[in-house]
């Protein structure tokens, strides 16, 4: 069976001290031996990012954007800034050393660090992909939840973190477990003034009449890498798109839609609280053969 492959970062941030100044810049690690205290932040109060990005055939995809994000996110918590040269080194090295599978991932951990010691704590680790040919091909079933804020909350209540990819994903595995309860695959959150968000871990992606359409990336979601990969597709393909505020009814109105994310890639919606979805087998192909052929 494929191992995990994970590196430990000594010093994930030019602003703090490294674990071991004798150190290298990473070391390798067995993933089931201690490594992380169990006074680490991130583990008490799930206090720092992540980012989990797509590694097809060895090759990490969407990587500057996700350093970018994973930087943005740190700076909403105001941690220390990852050093992104140190973080390129660490993902490339894990990829390097996963076996060679056709999708795999790699995730980047960001913590505030052992309680008292202004150090933080960062590591990489990769494995191969779950499949989603499933998703991909057959489409998900989606549920709309109510997430609770406005969709203007990422400027009313900044300190509530929308859209930063923060180690406190409890919700989003909540809602995830709520919408398995009520018979479907996947989520769809909807601020309480009506508009449509993003899903537990994916963005969404409308057609409508001919363009693509997502929801703007202002109001509390995650600006997704595979969402814009997705409109690069779309400018190419001479698609038009769109980033606009999309409300329930533009949503139950939409010709087609996609939850869009790292590994799981462009996954069709069939059914919407129970009611089928018509899925575009054509363009979900196009979409996915792009995103698995990224170079970059
Ligand atoms: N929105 C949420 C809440 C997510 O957790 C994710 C990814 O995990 C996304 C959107 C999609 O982001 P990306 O396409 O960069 O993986």
């Amino acid at each position: 069976m494929t191992e995990t492959v994970l590196a430990v970062l000594n010093q994930p941030s030019r602003d703090a001290a490294p674990h071991d100044p004798a150190a290298d810049a990473f070391t390798w690690a067995k993933p089931l031996e201690e490594h992380i205290q169990v006074q680490d932040l991130g583990i008490t109060r799930g206090d720092g990012v992540f980012e989990t990005i797509t590694v097809v055939d060895g090759h990490p995809q969407a990587l500057e954007p996700h350093l970018a994000r994973f930087g943005r996110s740190a700076a909403m918590l105001d941690l220390p800034e990852p050093d992104a040269d140190a973080w390129r080194q660490a993902i490339e090295a894990v990829c390097a050393r996963l076996d060679p599978v056709r999708e795999a991932f790699v995730k980047t951990v960001l913590t505030r660090g052992v309680e008292g010691t202004d150090r933080p704590t960062g590591w990489v680790y990769g494995a191969p992909s779950p499949d989603s040919t499933a998703a991909r091909t057959e489409g998900i079933s989606v549920v709309t939840l109510d997430r609770g804020y406005r969709h203007d909350v990422e400027r009313t209540s900044p300190w509530l973190l929308q859209g930063a990819k923060t180690l406190s994903y409890g919700v989003n595995m909540a809602a995830l477990r709520e919408a398995v309860r009520r018979g479907a695959d996947d989520a769809v959150f909807v601020s309480t003034d009506g508009y449509v968000l993003e899903g537990t871990r994916a963005n969404l992606i409308l057609s409508v009449d001919g363009r693509l359409v997502t929801p703007r990336t202002d109001i509390g979601i995650l600006a997704g890498t595979t969402q814009a990969d997705v409109f690069r597709f779309a400018e190419e393909a001479g698609i038009e798109t769109a980033y606009a505020l999309v409300t329930l009814d533009d949503f139950h109105a939409a010709d087609a839609a996609w939850l869009v994310s790292s590994v799981r890639q462009a996954a069709p919606i069939r059914s919407v609280n129970g009611t089928s979805w018509s899925v575009d087998a054509e363009l979900t192909a196009r979409i996915n053969d792009f995103l698995l052929a990224r170079e970059v």
